[in-house]
């Protein structure tokens, strides 16, 4: 079998008999849009992250979407985002014709930071998404901070988190994507709560908001066929949540495989000083959703390229910043420098991370990094 990024089918081997039952039993239900499984998933959720409210969706680009239209922002109203990200999360703003602001991230730990954040704020922000990359928490007691003092709107955008713990400075722990105002997530099959096609979910503790998001997913209905707003039509389909609802059982455990596998690549990589292993920050627990290497030497594409010779894959997140994206042509200003995010963009490389990494695959990829460096 040759080594792939993510092992989705080995995963599914594991839990089949539970899938395939609960999968027959929507079908035979007929209850496939709303049925009672979606209900099911959304309180296990609910109580698994300590959230009021889970909100489902049809993937996490729409979770988005849908918490800035709840916001009430308005045309020209600014947002601010990292500019090292998946281009979901900058797209809806400039969908919704808000302004993206794209600001610089942390060398260390890829994700916003305060200072960042705090130098872009204009009196037109209105919103900040701190983006859990790579499945470790922002810092977000100083973030929660500088929002409250400017009365900015805090959207986490926890796709590639689920399942972390933000730790606060008194030790206290809460879930990733249950801090912010609004908590949005993905739900794509290779998440870290991965469903087998697409998904998505958006997290509040306001009662109010989480009423306009619900109408605002289905319509803009309060009540059917009567329309309070102009909405959309983004649903979690009841196939999708009865998988995610056993998949969510496991996820603590999957999450513990991926930390596993990271600390075996931490240590094997420990001696190569052209490498940088993932930084933990102090503030949160980290679940990996990418093993991502840093390439000091500048042979980032070099390596890349030895591994992909023997028979190793390894993926670029992200090869492109948000500011130079030609999507963004226009909304960004030309004199705009993020040298962080610029460099990133060079020296990253991410390595097979999944939930059913073994050590013997795990030692060919060690071995072809290795070998790489003459380590
Ligand atoms: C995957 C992802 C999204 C979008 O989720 P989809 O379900 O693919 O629409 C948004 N933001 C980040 C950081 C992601 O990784």
């Amino acid at each position: 079998m040759s080594i792939q990024m993510v092992d989705l089918k080995g995963q599914y081997q594991k839990i089949k008999p539970e899938v395939d039952a609960a999968v027959l039993e929507v079908i035979e239900s007929a209850a496939f849009i709303n049925g009672p499984a979606v209900s099911r998933f959304q309180a296990s959720l609910e109580s698994y992250l300590g959230a009021r409210h889970v909100v489902p969706c049809a993937n996490g680009t729409d979770a988005l979407q849908i918490a800035m239209m709840a916001l009430g922002l308005e045309p020209g109203d600014e947002v601010i985002v990292p500019s090292f990200t998946f281009l979901a999360t900058a797209e809806v703003i400039a969908l919704l014709r808000l302004t993206p602001v794209m600001v610089d991230v942390d060398a260390a730990t890829f994700n916003l930071t305060p200072v960042a954040f705090e130098r872009a704020i204009t009196p037109r922000t209105k919103a900040v998404v701190p983006v859990h990359l790579f499945g470790q928490s922002c810092e977000m007691q100083p973030i929660l901070d500088i929002a409250a003092k400017h009365g900015i709107a805090v959207i986490e955008d926890a796709a590639q988190s689920i399942g972390a713990d933000h730790i606060w400075p008194d030790g206290r722990r809460q879930k990733t994507g249950a801090i912010g105002r609004i908590g949005c997530t993905s739900f794509f099959p290779s998440k870290n709560l991965g469903c087998y096609g697409d998904g998505g979910a958006i997290f509040t503790d306001d009662d109010e908001l989480a009423a306009k998001m619900r109408s605002i997913a289905n319509h803009g209905q309060a009540e059917r066929y009567y329309h309070e707003r102009v909405g959309v039509n983004s649903r979690l389909d009841s196939i999708q949540a009865a998988i995610l609802d056993i998949k969510l059982r496991h996820l603590d455990e999957y999450c513990d495989a991926r930390r596993r596998a990271a600390n075996t690549y931490d240590a094997a990589f420990a001696g190569i000083k052209e490498l940088a292993t993932p930084v933990r920050a102090e503030y949160s627990t980290h679940v990996f959703h990418q093993y991502t290497l840093r390439v000091l030497d500048g042979r980032r594409d070099q390596l890349r390229e030895h591994l992909a010779s023997r028979g190793v894959p390894a993926m670029i997140y992200y090869p492109v910043p948000l500011q130079q994206q030609n999507a963004f042509k226009g909304l960004v200003p030309a004199d705009l420098s993020l040298p962080v995010a610029d460099r990133l963009c060079t020296e990253v490389i991410s390595l097979p991370m999944h939930t059913e990494l073994n050590a013997k695959t795990q030692g060919t990829i060690i071995d072809a990094v290795k070998s790489f460096f003459h380590a």
